[in-house]
């Protein structure tokens, strides 16, 4: 229908999700895939990579004092991440509790680090924290082209509200 957009809750909001290293090696990508495709999350950007040590400096700016900040990077390029943005209504809020608290000790069970994760060094998935934040790391992590804009074909039941 047309609703305006003030009245409309927003489906596009977008989040950047990223399987760490820990979770690849694991052989996780698929439980944690999984968990947002059925919630009804829409994923629409997805890609392997090495991460350098410049786009996580950028990444974790906030985290670059803390003492853990060396052990974060040699974590981080440890080997490949899957990183991928998925969009949907409330996904930034929702994401962050279904991901759970950072440290996994933590964490309840039916999370993904409560569920996955032993310790706050390894705890398998990065999400972003807020709307403004996931814009930024979208940006970093991705260009313009690489996130699809497709119509799911449920969109009318799961997806406008
Ligand atoms: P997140 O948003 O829940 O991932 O948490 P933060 O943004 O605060 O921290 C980013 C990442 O840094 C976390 O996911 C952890 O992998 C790592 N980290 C945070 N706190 C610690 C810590 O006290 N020790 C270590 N070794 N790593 C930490
Ligand atoms: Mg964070």
């Amino acid at each position: 229908g047309h609703r305006s957009a003030s009245s409309s809750p927003d489906i596009r909001e977008r989040t950047l999700i990223a399987v760490k290293p820990d979770g690849v090696q694991r052989r996780l990508v698929g439980k944690v895939i999984q968990r947002f495709e059925q919630r009804g999350f829409k994923l629409v950007g997805l890609k392997m990579l090495q991460v350098s040590e410049d786009i996580l400096a950028q990444h974790y700016s906030h985290l670059r004092a803390k003492p853990f900040y060396p052990d974060l990077v040699d974590y981080m390029t440890s080997g490949p991440v899957v990183i991928m943005v998925w969009e949907g209504y409330n996904v930034v809020q929702s994401t962050r509790s279904m991901v759970g608290h950072t440290n996994p000790v933590e964490a309840p069970p039916g999370t993904v680090r409560g569920d996955f994760g032993l310790h706050v060094s390894r705890n398998v998935v990065h999400a972003s924290d807020s709307v403004e934040g996931a814009k930024g790391e979208i940006q970093l992590w991705f260009q313009r082209q690489e996130i699809l804009n497709w119509e799911s074909c449920d969109q009318a039941i799961s997806c406008e509200l």
